[in-house]
């Protein structure tokens, strides 16, 4: 057979899910062995003997799919469903009962309680790896959905509505911990009269490296750039105190003017510039998002009464 076309029997369908981890909660090992053994030659199988553990695993990493057992000492599968389905960190792993509580009522639970599918022992093995299959398959597509609607399409960073989320995240974060959180807002210099002279689709490309340049100056982990609006950009940076802030927020700035992207001539300064406002404290009870974005817009303003291609706090 000429080596390009498909084998009919190869695994092809399975290989964009060969990352995919499926944790298995049953608390007879027997059990957990018969449908490890028949999972993990196609995807990452982690198991655990109790509902209480099989919670422990899922929020510290959590799987793309569950197989539940109902029937378990200490914590029945319906509980763990509902405390998995109660945390925001486990409440879009979708799960599969799988038990010998066959009764209408049982099964009627599961479904209720948000699970996906439920299996009824004795199982057919062949039919439960095809039904872990098309979840992991939905899961995957959820998961490419969830991930473009967070993403800026032309600057391919962080958008208006991933920034929302994160900011109010890390200011109860930081509430909690008594932490300092950074807010920076960024706009871009001119730009208006960078689109008259070079017209869109320049300014388009423009904002595009801009964007890019400064998310590669970030190197936290725990920061995040994103496209706020039009040619403005807003950094989230908890845990760092002012100073801290004001060295980053400068890297980015010299970034963006290093590039040397042509300005128009009637400017009078030569590169493409940004101008930022920073506020970095630690937050009080009272203290919203809209307070540190107003805070920072107020800086941004006086960056721009300076003179542009400055960080103000
Ligand atoms: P300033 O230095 O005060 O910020 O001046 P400015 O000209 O940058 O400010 P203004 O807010 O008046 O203009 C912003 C411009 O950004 C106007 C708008 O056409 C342009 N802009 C916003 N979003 C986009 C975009 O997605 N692509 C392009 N090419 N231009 C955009
Ligand atoms: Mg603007
Ligand atoms: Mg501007």
């Amino acid at each position: 057979m000429p080596s390009d076309l498909p084998n009919p029997s190869d695994k092809r369908p399975h290989s964009l899910l060969e990352d995919a981890s499926v944790l298995i909660i049953d608390d007879v090992p027997a059990n957990i062995q018969v449908l490890a053994e028949a999972l993990q030659s196609d995807y990452r199988v982690k198991v655990a003997t109790s509902g209480p553990e099989g919670l422990a695993v899922a929020q510290k990493t959590p799987p793309d799919l569950i197989l539940l057992d109902v029937m378990m000492p200490d914590m029945d599968g319906f509980e763990v469903c509902r405390a998995l389905k109660a945390d925001p960190l486990t409440s879009r792993i979708p799960i599969i009962f799988v038990t010998a509580r066959d009764t209408k009522e049982d099964e009627e639970t599961g479904l209720m309680l948000g699970a996906v599918d439920y299996i009824s022992k004795p199982f057919h093995l062949p039919i439960v790896h095809a039904r872990v299959r098309n979840h992991l398959m939905l899961k995957r597509n959820a998961d490419m959905l969830e991930a473009l609607a967070h993403v800026d399409s032309l600057t391919g960073i962080a958008n208006r509505r991933r920034f929302d989320e994160v900011i109010q995240v890390e200011l109860r974060r930081c509430q909690r911990n008594g932490q300092p959180l950074g807010l920076l807002m960024i706009d871009i210099d001119y730009f208006k009269q960078y689109n008259d002279h070079f017209g869109h689709g320049m300014g388009d490309r423009c904002l595009a490296k801009v964007a890019s340049t400064m998310a590669n100056c970030l190197t936290r982990a725990g920061d995040l750039i994103a496209r706020y609006g039009g040619e403005e950009f807003a950094v989230v940076i908890p845990g760092s105190d002012l100073a801290h802030a004001r060295q980053m927020a400068e890297r980015l700035r010299q970034a963006v003017h290093d590039l040397h992207i042509p300005a128009p001539s009637t400017l009078g300064t030569p590169y493409v510039t940004i101008s930022g406002g920073l506020t970095s404290s630690t937050p009080d009870a009272d203290t919203t998002a809209t307070t540190l974005i107003n805070a920072a817009d107020k800086a941004l303003y006086a960056a721009k009464a300076a003179g542009r291609n400055v960080i103000c706090d």
